[in-house]
């Protein structure tokens, strides 16, 4: 009994160190925190792009919850004069249940969203559900054009996913790819994800338009604005809430475009830890703030 409610008391505390780290990269629990975000993002000359967390979601009222939160996210944008738009995980939407559902939702938002001129994003997930995504995305991109899917560096697939995207014009977001996946179908050290990146990115600059380089990697940004002096297209720079946040007014002030991926709600953990995991300085953070809770 006494070794459970110490386990319980160990998860709690480790919760609450967590989400002290978290808070950084989120906007809140509400969507009236999110509109909040967005609007200070406006006013500091970037688009901004909302995320409701939550992710692999099976019951069916839990999904129809986060569309109607999507549909009530929209108008308010809206209605409170919010440059930007949204991003959608796919199976927080349906794709974990079927790809019938998912399309059918997606296909809800995005008409809502069309009405109001808002681009929306589908975020990519883990690989298990890459083709489905493509296939949904290539479904709705037939009818409407503010739509936008990702790839991932990470992905061995993805230099031929994207030749098969840039037939039809898809608008693309790039990005490094933030899920675990096996050597078998991907790149596994940061040098050839970094190089897998630059290779894309060529591709995009020399054959797309419309897309975004979605990245904090100094290295990159770099390449992607050397390129843009070269190819005149239309593309973004996307950052996440709460990270490079110094960077961001110098891309502004030098003329490009900018958004920044805002995420709210309460189920932060999942989005959070993969945060984590992408710097080891956010891991000792970690460590320490726990040490240092424990302490008090
Ligand atoms: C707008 C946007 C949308 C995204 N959508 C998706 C998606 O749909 N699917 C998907 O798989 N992934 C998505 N990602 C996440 C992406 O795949 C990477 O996991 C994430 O961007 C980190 O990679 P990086 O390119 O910034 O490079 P990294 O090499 O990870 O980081 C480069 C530098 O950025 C800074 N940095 C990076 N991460 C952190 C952090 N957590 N805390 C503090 N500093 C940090 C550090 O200075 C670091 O040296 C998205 C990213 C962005 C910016």
């Amino acid at each position: 009994m006494e070794t459970r409610k110490l386990e319980k008391h160990e998860s709690t505390l480790i919760e609450k160190v967590l989400f002290k780290i978290a808070k950084q990269w989120i906007a809140g629990d509400t969507m009236e925190e999110a509109l909040k975000s967005a609007r200070n993002a406006n006013t500091n000359g970037m688009n901004a792009i909302l995320n409701k967390l939550g992710e692999h979601m099976t019951s069916k009222a839990q999904v129809s919850q986060t569309v109607e939160d999507y549909l009530t996210l929209v108008s308010n944008l809206r209605r409170s004069k919010i440059t930007g738009g949204l991003s959608i995980k796919p199976t927080q939407v349906g794709l974990a249940i079927s790809t019938k559902e998912c399309l059918s939702n997606l296909d809800t938002i995005i008409e809502k969203a069309l009405e109001f001129q808002s681009f929306v994003w589908i975020d990519m997930e883990s690989s298990e559900y890459t083709d489905d995504t493509f296939k949904i995305y290539q479904n709705l991109f037939e009818k409407y054009e503010r739509l936008g899917v990702v790839i991932q560096a990470n992905l061995k697939r993805t230099e031929n996913d994207l030749c098969m995207l840039l037939k039809n014009g898809s608008k693309i977001r790039l990005v490094k790819g933030a899920y675990h996946e096996t050597p078998k179908n991907a790149y596994k050290t940061r040098h050839e994800v970094d190089e897998n990146y630059k290779k894309l990115m060529n591709v995009l600059f020399e054959q797309g338009n419309e897309f975004a380089i979605a990245t904090h990697d100094s290295k990159l940004i770099d390449l992607a604005m050397e390129l843009s002096k070269k190819h005149e297209k239309k593309f973004e720079f996307q950052m996440l809430k709460g990270i490079r946040d110094e960077l961001k007014p110098i891309l502004v002030k030098s003329g490009f475009e900018v958004s920044e991926y805002i995420p709210y709600g309460t189920n932060w953990l999942p989005y959070s830890i993969r945060r984590l995991k992408e710097r080891k300085r956010n891991i000792l953070l970690l460590g320490s703030s726990f040490i240092h809770a424990h302490r008090v």
